[in-house]
């Protein structure tokens, strides 16, 4: 099956062609349209080959109901059945531990070429978070950064990442070049969906249909996750 930027880029010989993968990580409890919509619109808008979504181990502190990583998994791995540009890694959920980010971007990048080109795409709170991550400042070596931000935000970054966003920052998102190193801004209106929505609505009994594509809704059902205790 074609790709997003295959379909665009068919005439590229293999020995040009360089890859765009993106990543966008998450605990997909439980992977829903937004997520979807959202992966698939970056992936057309930036001609990505490839968006992979990360299912992340739960950090140890979520107090959400809980549905085994497997299942968090597998409904990824559902979503995206048939979706040309999106795919699944599952490699956070592999590991015994919560992973890094930079962790991660070393694994994935130890598998790309040289000149691959990786897109770490974060959400503006998540952007804003940046210097509290492990070994921050290494993360732009692997990657670029794709920041989806709301047409409606405020856009005042905090005061560590100024500097860093004067040196690194790329106007047009489609400009970024090479394997890593720039950031750059997306905008997007996110749905109104979060997955702490659909957690309490099944957990009152409710339907999440329209929610969450059907091949996932189907897996909820069947597996009876995220029911209230009897
Ligand atoms: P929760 O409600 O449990 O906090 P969530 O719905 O926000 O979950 P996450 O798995 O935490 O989902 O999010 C993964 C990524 O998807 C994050 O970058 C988050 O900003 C983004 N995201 C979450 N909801 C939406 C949405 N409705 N539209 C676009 N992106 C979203």
């Amino acid at each position: 099956m074609a790709s997003c930027a295959a379909r665009g880029r068919a005439e590229l010989s293999k020995a040009q062609a360089v890859r765009r993968i993106g990543i966008l990580g998450g605990t997909f409890d439980p992977v829903h349209i937004g997520h979807l919509r959202s992966a698939l619109e970056v992936a057309e808008f930036m001609g990505l080959d490839e968006l992979r979504l990360l299912p992340n181990a739960r950090p140890p502190h979520r107090d959400t109901p809980q549905v085994a990583a497997e299942d968090r998994l597998a409904m990824v791995r559902e979503a995206v059945q048939g979706v040309a540009c999106l795919s699944v890694d599952a490699r956070e959920l592999e590991r015994d531990k919560p992973s890094y980010t930079i962790e991660t971007l070393e694994s994935i990048r130890a598998e790309l070429a040289d000149n691959d080109q990786l897109f770490l795409v974060l959400g503006w709170d998540a952007f804003c978070g940046l210097p509290t991550w492990h070994r921050w400042e290494e993360l732009l070596q692997h990657c670029h950064i794709l920041v989806l931000q709301r047409p409606d935000a405020d856009v005042e970054p905090p005061d560590e990442l100024r500097n860093l966003l004067a040196a690194r920052s790329e106007s047009d998102p489609a400009a970024m070049s090479g394997p890593a190193g720039n950031i750059s801004f997306v905008w997007q209106t996110p749905l109104a969906v979060s997955a702490t929505q659909i957690r309490q609505l099944l957990a009152s009994g409710k339907s999440v249909r329209f929610l969450v594509p059907d091949a996932v809704l189907a897996y909820i059902e069947a597996h009876e996750l995220y029911r209230a205790p009897n």
